[in-house]
């Protein structure tokens, strides 16, 4: 057991709570294998005693002035930028991901936080149009208690993305993010009590996830629930949620397509979406995946992508040569292989990787040349270090194939040619459209997806308003 991660517990209630007869579930090393911690899952008592310190915290919170709100978020994020190499750590043994992507994260999350104290402040109503004497206001006031539920593949970022606007917006919160990664999110964490946050605004528990889900979904004090994680998930907190008439942001993955013309600078491109491609081993939500190809390019793109992606060197996280690390808990190598296979059985021919690695949980940088339609990974989401590709002959059917699949969170393009970067833009049904750039997820822009990739906005002033109802006020 390491003593990075002896101190594993929730928070309730003002309070650092573990033991006392509370199950605990193992935290996994995915580089190893090995369990190095056992984090505590909370009781329905827990989980009560989070929602009535969540009630009262909205309270409390709402009516802070928005300086102060601003000025903690400004201190966590300070604070954040302090403790980088610590928190950093505790993410990749418990995540995976090369020290350099979360040292990243933990500033792109000081980052979220820094804008959305500012944007606190901008929280402006509507004076409508009256006769003298008379007014009619428009407010935007916070929508209440919030459960922010958060993923693994960025636990300390998605989390940020919630918590940041939330509380920006008046909010309290109960969080639960992944059991897979509970250090790095209580380091997190840490930084907003340290920076004064009042001790009933933000809750932070780990659980078995469907029965927190249910058990806040089902209580009248959360007002609005923000998911991130998978399209099944998504749809079933949806439902809990209707149960209640609650707000609900979800962001469900996707299937990215990357447009890649004849007219683009094929070296500089391969040198952009290789990296962007094995970035946290691929378990990404807007991750590179589905490379559709224009048929004079298609061959000098295997090869380019294939030597790249065999030359990446991969291993422990920790190690500062590593650029890619394992997957992040068990589940994901099975997942992958199963695919793989599926897809070689298929047809389709493995240019790189394809195969597990040693010890830990790893799997190959991987590409997959003419993959057919037909395979389960040209529709299902692989959410790993796998580049499947095909090749096409005109914009409509590159066009077509982009739009194929129920998922529409991310898209992505390659050319040159201007005219063809707005039809793109226009035409591709995606929530976020990079052409030239990876650069879609910064705090200022929205962040979501359309179709079957959920609804409503992380990031940007849209974050920020899903955190908030309006009222309109009249005086005659
Ligand atoms: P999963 O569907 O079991 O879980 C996905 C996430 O939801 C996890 O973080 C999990 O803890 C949480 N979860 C599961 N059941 C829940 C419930 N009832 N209430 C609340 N939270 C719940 O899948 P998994 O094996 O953890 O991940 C695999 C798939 O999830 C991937 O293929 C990918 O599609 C998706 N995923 C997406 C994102 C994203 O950024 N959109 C992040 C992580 C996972």
């Amino acid at each position: 057991m390491s003593d990075q991660h002896a101190e594993l517990k929730l928070f309730v209630d003002g309070a650092w709570q573990a033991g006392e007869g509370r199950d605990t579930g193992p935290v996994f090393n995915p580089a190893t294998g090995a369990a190095i911690a056992e984090v505590p899952l909370a009781t329905a008592a827990d989980l009560d005693a989070a929602l009535s310190a969540a009630d009262r915290g909205f309270r409390r919170w709402r009516d802070t002035d928005v300086e102060t709100r601003a000025g903690i978020l400004r201190k966590a994020a300070a604070l954040m930028r302090e403790r980088v190499d610590a928190i950093a750590t505790l993410l990749t043994r418990e995540q995976g991901k090369v020290i350099a992507e979360a040292r990243a994260e933990v500033i792109g999350s000081a980052g979220v936080f820094d804008w959305y104290a500012e944007e606190a402040k901008r929280a402006y109503g509507r004076v409508l149009v009256r006769p003298a004497g008379q007014r009619s206001i428009v407010l935007r006031q916070p929508v209440g208690p919030v459960a922010a539920l958060s993923p693994w593949n960025f636990p300390v970022y998605l989390l940020a993305k919630k918590l940041g606007p939330a509380l920006a917006a008046g909010c309290s919160v109960i969080a639960k993010p992944p059991e897979e990664t509970p250090g790095c999110t209580s380091a997190f964490f840490r930084c907003l009590l340290d920076a004064g946050l009042p001790a009933d605004v933000c809750q932070l528990v780990f659980g078995v996830p469907d029965q927190v889900s249910r058990h806040l979904l089902a209580s009248d004090v959360i007002r609005k629930v923000s998911f991130t994680g998978s399209v099944p998930v998504g749809k079933h907190l949806m439902r809990l949620a209707a149960d209640g008439v609650k707000r609900i942001t979800l962001e469900l993955g996707g299937h990215a397509p990357v447009l890649v013309f004849a007219d683009c600078d094929l070296e500089k491109t391969l040198d952009m979406v290789v990296p962007q491609k094995f970035r946290n081993a691929g378990q990404v939500c807007v991750s590179p995946t589905r490379f559709h190809v224009e048929e004079p390019i298609y061959e000098a793109f295997l090869k380019g992508f294939a030597e790249r992606a065999k030359a990446l060197p991969v291993g422990d996280g920790s190690d500062p040569a590593s650029r890619m690390g394992p997957l992040a808990n068990r589940r994901r190598p099975e997942a992958i292989e199963a695919l793989v296979n599926d897809a070689t059985a298929k047809g389709a021919r493995a240019l790189a990787g394809g195969e597990r690695g040693e010890g830990g949980y790893f799997f190959q940088p991987t590409l997959l040349a003419d993959v057919p339609l037909e395979a389960d990974i040209m529709t299902n989401e692989p959410f790993g270090p796998v580049a499947v590709t095909r090749s096409f002959r005109t914009e409509d059917e590159a066009l077509e194939q982009a739009n194929r699949l129920p998922y529409g969170l991310a898209a992505f393009a390659f050319t040159e040619n201007g005219r063809r970067t707005n039809r793109l833009g226009d035409a591709i049904e995606a929530g976020m459209v990079g052409i030239n750039t990876f650069a879609i997820s910064v705090p200022d822009a929205p962040f979501g997806g359309v179709k079957v990739s959920g609804f409503g906005s992380e990031g940007g002033s849209e974050g920020f308003d899903s955190y908030c109802v309006v009222k309109a006020v009249h005086q005659a």
